[in-house]
């Protein structure tokens, strides 16, 4: 599933499409997680892309009348594609970029998770976007926000950073990755995380995310190849994914367990 790191990626892979008109949009399939208006063709003609932001996982791509608030969903991805590029299946949306040169916005979703809507409103009052927590590495997020936010709960600390409403886009793999490099347990009652390990945890969350950036970053060259492939990186997980791997640190095997119906990785030794 496509987390932060891999939506700034994309995000960045798109910026040489700004400042280009949009000359046609074809949808060929708008049963996304929320149906594509179908008047999008109507309202696109013409515009040119202005900016791309990003707010969590949602790219915001804003024109002169509105905003495109784009999100990958499951197993979404874009690329832009050339014109003779062929139409493979679950490439939905097309959005056709200048007149002479053609540069194409593809939208794939084979799971249909995703979703691409448009406002005419300001993108950070509508209702997906308007309650979502701080950036993770704004300076918003620090030890003190985050204590706070933890003091009541009792789910698991793993769960708790990933829930939106605490921190955005911190995803199932880097909450494992962040909760190793602060050593602590994804299983520990949040509540529980003292205000020191606090402090590294917000440490090791903004240092995992930015590193998946800067790595991303280096191969998004690949993000336009012709076959569609994308520029998300091998990550160099620490733990996730390595159950019975030894541990970096003391060589003990990794551990799986599921909390929240997600699998979560650690060392028994190293995280209390
Ligand atoms: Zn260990």
């Amino acid at each position: 599933m496509p987390e932060l790191p891999e939506v700034e990626i994309t995000r960045l892979g798109l910026e040489p499409l700004i400042n280009y008109k949009i000359s046609e949009v074809v949808i060929r399939n708008s049963s996304l997680r929320w149906p594509v208006n179908k008047s999008l063709q109507k309202i696109l003609i013409g515009m040119k892309l202005i900016s791309l932001k990003r707010r969590g996982k949602y790219i915001l791509a804003e024109f002169p009348n509105g905003t495109l608030i784009i999100h990958l969903g499951m197993s979404g991805n874009i690329c832009i594609a050339s014109k003779d590029r062929e139409i493979k299946k679950h490439d939905h949306i097309d959005i056709i970029f200048g007149n002479v040169e053609h540069k194409i916005l593809r939208y794939n979703d084979p799971r249909r998770f995703g979703c691409v809507l448009w406002t005419d409103e300001n993108p950070l009052d509508h209702k997906l976007l308007k309650n979502l927590g701080p950036e993770p590495l704004s300076s918003d997020f620090d030890a003190d926000y985050l204590f706070q936010k933890l003091r009541k709960k009792t789910v698991s600390i793993k769960n708790a950073i990933m829930n939106g409403h605490v921190v955005v886009g911190v995803g199932n793999i880097y909450a494992s990755e962040a909760l190793f490099h602060s050593k602590i347990r994804p299983q520990r009652e949040a509540y529980k995380v003292t205000t020191n390990e606090v402090n590294n945890l917000v440490t090791a969350i903004k240092d995992t995310i930015e590193k998946a950036i800067l790595k991303g970053g280096s191969s998004i060259k690949n993000f336009f190849d012709i076959n569609g492939k994308n520029g998300y990186f091998q990550n160099e997980h620490q733990v996730y994914g390595r159950k019975d791997k030894p541990c970096i640190l003391c060589k003990n095997p990794i551990q799986q367990i599921t909390l929240g119906q997600r699998s979560s990785f650690y060392c028994n030794c190293c995280q209390k």
